[in-house]
């Protein structure tokens, strides 16, 4: 296994570093992406976490290529906001389209490039969608039908068998939005796409730890984790 750092949208006021794993055995390519929006520190934390514990070997990754982009908005991260424009309604809409902020377009193109099959974007919302059926906190969201939906739904069932707070459980989402970088790789690169979704009224420390263990239960999915 190799781990290398890189940088997106180098020599520009948007460089961020991302990484690449790869196993020694060939199989799927699987992105993970988090921080589109700056006011989402868990999931961000997650991903960096995650990096870490893959260049430490104290996780391994038993076949494909994993690569890692844990902060893609520096710049909202650092004003501790959502971001300005909203970076996850700028993704290209369609093949002839073109990307509407010069981030989502060195994502699309980094995505592009390594053809992922599978996409993980992690985020986090307000609300429960335990007590509120319109929030997102705790979801995962797919396209109605696609492939991804029904991992998601088997892994939101395992997810909430360890999870004792009924509140705090997983909900699948539908949901269908243009611009957005899920349904950008899932309509253009053909990837399976899921948004992860933890809630911010939950501690730091427990939605960290959901982020990270709903990722490995993606890639056990895909068979690159034992
Ligand atoms: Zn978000």
């Amino acid at each position: 296994m190799s781990v290398k750092q890189h940088t997106l949208a180098p020599n520009t006021p948007f460089a961020t570093p991302y990484y690449v794993i790869s196993s020694i055995k060939p199989g799927p390519v699987f992105m993970i992406v988090s921080g589109i929006h700056g006011n989402e520190p868990a999931s961000i934390s997650a991903a960096q976490a995650l990096a870490r514990k893959f260049q430490h070997r104290e996780l391994l990754l038993s076949r494909g290529k994993l690569i890692i982009v844990p902060l893609v908005n520096q710049r909202a991260y650092r004003r501790k906001s959502r971001g300005v424009p909203d970076l996850n309604r700028t993704f290209p809409h369609a093949a002839s389209s073109r990307a509407g902020h010069p981030l989502s377009g060195a994502l699309f193109a980094l995505a592009k490039r390594h053809r992922p099959s599978w996409y993980l974007d992690l985020h986090e919302a307000n609300g429960l969608s335990q007590h509120n059926p319109r929030r997102v906190g705790q979801t995962l969201m797919v396209s109605h039908g696609t492939r991804a939906a029904i991992t998601a739904q088997r892994i939101v069932r395992t997810m909430n068998r360890s999870i004792s707070v009924p509140s705090y459980r997983f909900n699948m989402k539908h949901r269908e939005r243009a611009g957005t970088s899920r349904m950008a790789v899932q309509q253009l690169l053909g990837a399976r796409a899921v948004t992860v979704e933890t809630c911010w009224s939950l501690d730091f420390t427990v939605r960290v730890k959901y982020q990270q263990k709903i990722v490995r239960h993606f890639l056990k999915a895909a068979g690159m984790m034992d």
